[in-house]
């Protein structure tokens, strides 16, 4: 048995921490401590075998007291309840942290996509919209893309729910589902706003550090939506991707490793591995492998006491949701790494998630340079509040976010009051 504690323990303490600093009351504390609702569904979905198999989703409702749910939906074999709750805490206190009106959920099916093909991971997925029923809504709680799912996922969901519910008012709920493609509602700048939002992020970090963005190097992993985009982004102003890991293996480059290459690679053939101008590298040289940035873009507790000693970097920006365990942020702090925690480096997709919700409502449509425009604003004006509170309360950049986070929930409910 590992004394570690689980990823939903670790959040919550975290949270508890952060209430802490900013006296928030016992009630609330109570309230944050858990999610509001667990889902879980059991569902057959027929096979192309002919076969019937049996799947389990859920969803998770952390908390909707500043706007409906909101989070994404993972499809993942390592799938279980406890980091579920994990992940729907961090998106409330994402969603609080860079002020967009939402609560926070997480949900997903427990299954390994690239086993099956994709006319079942289409009846999968409608069949567990289907099931979900009126657990998720338009202005209830309102699923996106995670690990595993994408663009294509999200309009199966969006189709099957407008057409289980009033057939007079379909176009009129699109907004039950971000992170659809434009031709499907979505919003453009969708695919790269997480990667986007993290440069803004940086953008900031290195104004302050005296560091130029266009000189560092930096290394990945994940190369899926958040890392293949965050790579192209970064290497578009001059910076290097030195090394990079994913499900498959890990390869590093000290004169650099084409991103865009790589993506059409990792589209090709499923993961980085056998990419030609690259070397091959254990995966302890890659996380050992010297960069400016390190960006974990990929699954949770990546960073924890074996690896983060490894790490021989500036700053880690977190792309995935909970990359670094206590542990591991403990040994970070101690080797004077800074962190951008992944409640505020990632929050570009949920961000730019809320602006489809947004334009579906109004039934419009934005330039991407509008989308950029206020995705940077948001961005940049959440770390100014992180940071603020960073120095007046003279704590790391993590506890700070959270802060922020609970004291705006706090402002929220003390305004509403709790019910009854
Ligand atoms: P994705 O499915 O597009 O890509 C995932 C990548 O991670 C792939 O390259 C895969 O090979 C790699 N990977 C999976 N398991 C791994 C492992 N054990 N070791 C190393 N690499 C592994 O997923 P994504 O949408 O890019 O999400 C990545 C992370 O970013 C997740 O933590 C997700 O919660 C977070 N995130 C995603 C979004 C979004 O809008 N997609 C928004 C915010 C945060």
């Amino acid at each position: 048995m590992s004394d570690r504690p689980s990823f939903f323990e670790a959040t919550v303490n975290q949270v508890m921490s952060a209430c802490e600093l900013m006296d928030v009351e016992p009630g609330i504390r109570l309230i944050l401590s858990q999610p509001k609702n667990e889902v879980v569904i059991h569902f057959p979905v027929r096979m192309d075998s002919g076969e019937f198999k049996l799947f389990m989703g859920y969803r998770i409702q952390h908390n909707n007291v500043l706007g409906p749910y909101k989070g994404g939906m993972r499809y993942r074999n390592e799938l279980d309840l406890d980091s579920g709750k994990a992940l729907a805490t961090l998106m409330t206190m994402k969603n609080s942290l860079v002020e967009i009106p939402f609560g926070g959920a997480k949900g997903g099916i427990k299954f390994d996509p690239s086993l099956h093909s994709e006319n079942e991971i289409m009846k999968i997925t409608r069949r567990f919209t289907h099931a979900l029923s009126n657990n998720i809504g338009p202005e209830y709680d309102i699923p996106g893309p995670d690990l595993g799912t994408d663009s294509g996922t999200m309009a199966w969901m969006m189709d099957t729910y407008v057409n289980s519910h009033d057939s007079l008012n379909r176009s009129a709920n699109m907004h039950v589902v971000t992170g659809k493609r434009p031709i499907c509602g979505g919003s453009k700048g969708r695919d790269k706003a997480v990667g986007q939002g993290m440069f803004y992020v940086l953008e900031e970090w290195a104004r302050e550090r005296y560091v130029d963005l266009s000189e560092c190097t930096f290394a990945v992993q994940g190369f899926g939506q958040v890392g293949g985009f965050a790579a192209r982004i970064l290497d578009g102003v001059g910076a290097k991707l030195v090394a990079v890991n994913d499900i498959g293996g890990s390869l590093r480059r000290a004169n650099g490793i084409d991103p865009k290459a790589l993506a059409d690679w990792v589209r090709e053939h499923g993961s980085v591995a056998g990419y030609p101008d690259a070397e091959v590298c254990s995966r302890e040289d890659f996380f050992s492998t010297k960069c400016d940035i390190f960006i974990p873009a990929a699954v949770q507790e990546v960073i924890d006491e074996k690896t983060a000693p490894q790490l021989k970097c500036k700053l880690v920006c977190e792309g995935a949701n909970g990359p670094t365990t206590p542990a591991g942020d403990a040994i970070l702090a101690e080797r004077g790494i800074e962190v951008v925690p992944d409640i505020l480096a990632n929050a570009g997709g949920v961000i730019v998630s809320y602006f489809e919700w947004v334009q579906n409502k109004k039934s419009e449509q934005w330039e991407l340079s509008e989308v950029d425009a206020k995705l940077k604003l948001y961005m940049t004006k959440a770390y100014a509040r992180l940071r603020r509170v960073q120095y007046e309360k003279k704590v790391n950049a993590r506890l700070a976010a959270y802060a922020v986070s609970v004291d705006r929930l706090q402002a929220a409910y003390l305004e509403r009051g709790i019910f009854p």
